[in-house]
C-alpha cells in the first residue's frame, strides 16, 4: 500500500480518536487509519469507574464519536486489531491480521495498561482490574445487587472511585493502601487525609500502611485477602488498582527512545522521523517544567491527540498545557491542575471540613498547583496564577472574598 498522504494512528483511545478528528477538521484529505486493539470504537475511560460503573450512565454515552462518525469522516477504523510492530525506516506498520500499512506519518497513542499485582492468588476468579469498558462491565456485574464483601487494593484514583461505586451498589468495602493516606504521592498527607475522611464517612473500612500478601480462594474463586498485618479480609470481589504502565512495546521494539513512556519533544515528535506520540504513553518535554512529563489523565489525551495531529500536519506546536485532572467520588467533585512538589506548602481557601474549598501548593510563595473541591469555574484562574510565576500574597489567596483574578 502506498504510504504517500497516509497517516496511521495506532491506539484508538481518546488521544487517537481526537487526533483523527483534528486531522479532518484541519483539512487533511489523505487516508487516515485508526488501529485499535479493543473491539470497541474509541471511548472515554473516566465513566468506567464512575457513572458507568454505578449504572447511571449508559454505554452510548462513553463513546468519543457517535456511531457512523468514522465512515462519514473517512477514518479507516480497525477495531480489534493490534499493531504488532513498525519499521521506522520502511515507514510501515504490521498488523496482527498480517496486513502491512505504509505511512507517511505515524502517531502512537497506545495509552497505558493496568499494572498487575504480583501476589499469589491474583489470577483467581473475582479478582478484577479496571482499564477497559469490558473490565467495567464485569466489575459492575460483580458489584450490582450489593451485600458483597469488596476489597479494593490501592487507594489511588481508580481504587477510590471504584470503592465509591461499590458502596453505591450497597456492598461492604475495605480499601487496603500501603501509604499513610490515600493519594499520598499525588496530594501529600493533608489533602490525602481529606479523601481518607470522605471514604470513612461513607462507611469504607480504610486500612492504611497495609499491603496485601496473598489472595486466597476456594474452587478457583477468591474468598479472602491476607494483609501484612496478618489479617484475613473476607472478599467476594477484589479490585486491584495499583496504577498504570505506559504501553511502549511497539516503540521499544522499533528502537525509539523510551523511558517512563515514549520520549517526545514539545511538538510530540519521537526520536524516529515522522513518528509522533501523545496521550498516556507519551513522556513529553514540557517547556514550563524544563523536563519530560508523562500525564496519565483524560485532559492530556483530549488535547495531546489534537496537538500531535497538528504537528503531523507541519504546524508549529509547543504543547505546554498544564496537567489537569478531575475525580468524582460520592458527593465530592474535584479538579486538580499543575504539579505540586512533595515539599510544597499547602494552604487552603475555605475549610476542607466544610466540603468545599481550594487547596494551593506553593513553593517560594508561588502557586504550583491548585485543587478545587466542590468549587467550580476556577481552573482558568488557578492556571493563570501558576503561569504567572509571581509570588502571591497568601492572606489574599486564602480569603474567599477576594476573586482569584485579583491576585494576578
Ligand atoms: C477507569 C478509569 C477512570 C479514569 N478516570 C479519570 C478521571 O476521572 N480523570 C482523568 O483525568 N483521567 C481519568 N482516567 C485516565 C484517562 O482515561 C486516560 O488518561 C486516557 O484514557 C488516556 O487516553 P489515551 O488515548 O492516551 O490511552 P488509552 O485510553 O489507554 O487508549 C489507548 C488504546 O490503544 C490501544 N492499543 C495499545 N497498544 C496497541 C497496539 N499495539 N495496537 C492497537 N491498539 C493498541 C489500547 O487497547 C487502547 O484502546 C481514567 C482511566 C481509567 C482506566
Amino acid at each position: 500500500m502506498s504510504s504517500e498522504n497516509t497517516f496511521v494512528i495506532v491506539g484508538a483511545g481518546l488521544a487517537g480518536a481526537k487526533a483523527a478528528e483534528i486531522l479532518r477538521a484541519e483539512g487533511f484529505a489523505g487516508r487516515v487509519h485508526l488501529v485499535g486493539a479493543e473491539a470497541e470504537r474509541p471511548y472515554e475511560r473516566p465513566p468506567l469507574s464512575k457513572d458507568y460503573l454505578t449504572g447511571a450512565a449508559d454505554r452510548e454515552s462513553i463513546y468519543v464519536h457517535e456511531a457512523g462518525w468514522h465512515d462519514t469522516h473517512a477514518i479507516e477504523l480497525y477495531p480489534g486489531v493490534r499493531a504488532e510492530r513498525f519499521d521506522p525506516t520502511a515507514h510501515e506498520v504490521e498488523l496482527d491480521t498480517g496486513e502491512r500499512v505504509g505511512y507517511q506519518k505515524l502517531l502512537l497513542t497506545t495509552g497505558s495498561s493496568a499494572r498487575r499485582l504480583p501476589v499469589p492468588g491474583a489470577a483467581l476468579d473475582g479478582v478484577h482490574y479496571l482499564r477497559t469498558a469490558a473490565d467495567s462491565d464485569r466489575l459492575r456485574t460483580a458489584l450490582s445487587g450489593g451485600s458483597r464483601q469488596v476489597v479494593v487494593v490501592g487507594a489511588g484514583w481508580i481504587g477510590l472511585e471504584a470503592a465509591a461505586a461499590a458502596r453505591h451498589h450497597g456492598n461492604a468495602v475495605t480499601v487496603v493502601e500501603p501509604q499513610p493516606t490515600p493519594l499520598h504521592q499525588v496530594l501529600g498527607p493533608e489533602m490525602g487525609g481529606v479523601f481518607a475522611r470522605l471514604h470513612r464517612e461513607h462507611g469504607v473500612d480504610l486500612r492504611l500502611q497495609t499491603t496485601i500478601h496473598e489472595i486466597r480462594g476456594m474452587g478457583g474463586h477468591v474468598d479472602s485477602v491476607v494483609t501484612d498485618h496478618g489479617d484475613e479480609l473476607p472478599a467476594d470481589v477484589v479490585l486491584i488498582g495499583v496504577g498504570a504502565a505506559p504501553n511502549t512495546e511497539l516503540a521499544d521494539t522499533a528502537g525509539l527512545t523510551t523511558g517512563n513512556g515514549i520520549v517526545v519533544d514539545a511538538a510530540l515528535r519521537t526520536s524516529a522521523r515522522d513518528v509522533y506520540a501523545a496521550g498516556d504513553v507519551a513522556a513529553a518535554f514540557h517547556p514550563r517544567y524544563g523536563r519530560h512529563v508523562r500525564v496519565e489523565h483524560w485532559a492530556n489525551a483530549l488535547h495531546g491527540g489534537p496537538a500531535a495531529a497538528r504537528s503531523m500536519l507541519g504546524q508549529q506546536v509547543n504543547y505546554d498545557r498544564l496537567p489537569y485532572f478531575f475525580t468524582d467520588q460520592y458527593d465530592l467533585g474535584m479538579e486538580y491542575t499543575g504539579l505540586g512538589s512533595a515539599d510544597a506548602t499547602v494552604i487552603c481557601r475555605g475549610n476542607p471540613a466544610d466540603g468545599a474549598f481550594i487547596a494551593f501548593w506553593l513553593t517560594d510563595g508561588r502557586v504550583e498547583a491548585g485543587m478545587n473541591v466542590n468549587t467550580w469555574d476556577v481552573t482558568d484562574a488557578i492556571q493563570a496564577l501558576i503561569r504567572s510565576t509571581k509570588p502571591v500574597d497568601t492572606d489574599l489567596l486564602t480569603d474567599p472574598a477576594v476573586p482569584l483574578e485579583d491576585l494576578l
